[in-house]
């Protein structure tokens, strides 16, 4: 769900939320197996109180049903129905606090009209092939830095500016929706186009905001795909990707997973680098129509969606597993 509101569009229900609210649910769901037992799990338990992992997994996406021109109210309950349990005086109140200290407070990208909604992406040209601080589409409060932010938090170091968290609680909540944001592929790279559809590297010919693809949410797709547009089409997770499928042998098979080598301080560079290589995988195939207004039509090429839900998948389990070890490795006893 991204930068709808900058585009007119206020008045349509927002995008499904990314990875689709199922999908942040069932990388809770999957870490919670994993850190079943260990000090973590009652760490995390100690912080979040009587907010479920799964529950915690899609505040990040449901605070963006605060309205600062509202004075910070939630003017629309029930609007998104995953979002139900959060719609309650004290859980709202919770998200407005955080709305307050997260919304003008940082350098605003692209489109974007609130600190606390860019923290979920990056807009990494696919021909970097990894994550590259400084390159168009990256900034210090972007996916990658916001993640080290929150675990920096989460270690008991100070909150280095923003994202703003004012609490160990607030870093985790964060932090359970953005392992799931990261490795979205389309969350981390991004394909800039031409007014011919032709394909642009912005690092290297200069960036022209006209080339600008949303992180492909500026690509419409036949609805007969399901989905609206090509940036959406990834957050959607089909039904055997939902929580409700996170069972012993899921389980199992993200235990597989390693524990990421080196300093979890670094790890989230390196899952957006690994995200923008998926993201140019994604991408291969597609054509593109001259760009019409503001978007360009993208077409899938045959076999695409098979393709795809494999890549879901395996995301999806990293992201648990992942999840898993940041915890194992922030709160060891
Ligand atoms: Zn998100």
């Amino acid at each position: 769900m991204r930068r709808l509101l900058a585009t007119a569009l206020l008045a349509l229900p927002l995008a499904a939320h990314a990875w689709g609210s199922d999908g942040h649910q069932t990388v809770a769901a999957i870490a919670e197996g994993l850190i079943q037992g260990s000090p973590a799990e009652a760490r995390v338990a100690a912080l979040l109180g009587d907010m479920p992992l799964t529950q915690a997994a899609i505040w990040a996406d449901c605070v963006k049903g605060i309205s600062p021109s509202q004075g910070y109210a939630y003017p629309n309950p029930g609007k998104y129905p995953s979002c139900a349990q959060l719609e309650m005086p004290a859980r709202i109140a919770e998200m407005a606090d955080y709305v307050k200290r997260n919304d003008r407070q940082c350098e605003l990208g692209l489109d974007e009209d609130a600190c606390h909604k860019q923290v979920h992406y990056a807009d990494i040209a696919v021909q970097r092939g990894r994550y590259q601080p400084g390159a168009v589409g990256t900034r210090p409060d972007d996916v990658v830095g916001a993640l080290r932010a929150a675990i920096r938090v989460l270690q008991g170091k100070p909150s280095p500016g923003q994202p703003n968290f004012k609490s160990q609680r607030e870093a985790l909540i964060i932090l359970v929706h953005l392992v799931g944001d990261i490795h979205q592929p389309l969350h981390v790279g991004s394909l800039y186009l031409d007014a011919q559809g032709r394909p642009v590297d912005p690092d290297k010919q200069g960036f022209d905001r006209a080339s600008f693809t949303i992180g492909g949410n500026s690509f419409l797709l036949d609805p007969t795909t399901g989905s609206k547009n090509f940036h959406s089409y990834w957050d959607n997770v089909p039904e055997a990707l939902r929580p409700r499928h996170v069972d012993a042998a899921w389980l199992s098979e993200a235990r597989q997973i390693p524990r990421d080598a080196g300093h979890v301080l670094d790890w989230s560079a390196r899952w957006g680098s690994e995200s923008v290589v998926l993201a140019a995988t994604a991408h291969e195939g597609l054509q593109f129509s001259p760009k019409q207004g503001e978007s360009w039509q993208a077409s899938l090429p045959e076999g695409y969606e098979a393709r795809a839900e494999a890549i879901k998948r395996q995301q999806l389990t990293k992201a648990g597993a992942r999840l898993a070890w940041v915890l194992k490795t922030v709160f060891p006893n």
